[in-house]
């Protein structure tokens, strides 16, 4: 069944955010999608955005109908208020407060913040993102609860009924690669492993059965393992 709202797709490039995109594809009348460069090593995962759009597009009638305009955001005060593995050259490692340093503060707030800005002008009443509890690094930005608060924050300062969606919430990497073959079948499994973007370290040299990346950051060893979970169980 479609709805007849509209939705905003937090998209990344990434395996996950594609991945919400069919999901909303698949359930609202209208749908846009925003993308924000906050200054990320794997800059990479916004270059490979536009393609990839045009791909989804490709692979159904109903999609490219319901797919509307992509609102790219200059979000570079992250990397200058910020200072962490995701927007600076430092070795990837655990911190004294039991976070990776790839832990950027505030950046699902201040995403799920600035997607509802946008919402609000755009006319659209559900905001979709990608976060995840499941098999998240100890992100506390990506928790549920998380999540939920800012859905009730927003809509009391902004005075809205916007719906923050997260269908991945509380399923692994395995079960991601699944929800987007029962979503878009195995066109769009090739689509999400050849032109969707995850690597950290923004690395695209090789390509793997689970797609392009070093192959031993955190990012692309989640990917990695997921992926060949589902292909050993892939419904
Ligand atoms: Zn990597």
């Amino acid at each position: 069944m479609i709805f007849p709202n509209g939705a905003l797709v937090l998209f990344s490039g990434g395996q996950d955010s594609t991945t919400c995109l069919a999901w909303a594809l698949a359930r609202y009348a209208r749908v846009e999608t925003i993308g924000f460069d906050y200054g990320q090593r794997h800059a990479v995962e916004l270059a490979v955005r536009p393609a990839l759009l045009q791909k989804m597009r490709a692979l159904s009638t109903d999609w490219n109908a319901r797919l509307g305009e992509d609102h790219m955001i200059d979000l570079s005060l992250l990397s200058q208020i910020s200072d962490t593995a995701l927007t600076r050259d430092v070795e990837i490692a655990m911190q004294d407060n039991g976070l990776p340093n790839t832990f950027v503060p505030g950046r699902n707030l201040l995403f799920m913040m600035v997607a509802a800005t946008l919402a609000y002008r755009r006319g659209l009443d559900v905001l979709v993102g990608g976060m995840c509890e499941t098999d998240f690094s100890g992100y506390p930005d990506c928790r549920d609860d998380t999540m939920k608060a800012l859905q009730v924050a927003l809509n009391l300062g902004m005075a809205t009924r916007l719906k923050v969606e997260t269908p991945l919430m509380w399923i692994d990497k395995a079960a991601t690669w699944r929800l987007a073959s029962q979503l878009g079948g195995q066109a769009l499994v090739d689509l999400i492993r050849s032109d969707t973007h995850t690597c950290y370290l923004g690395e695209r040299g090789a390509l793997h059965d689970w797609g392009y990346g070093c192959g031993t950051c955190p990012a692309c060893e989640l990917r990695a393992r997921g992926y060949r979970e589902f292909v050993a169980k892939p419904a």
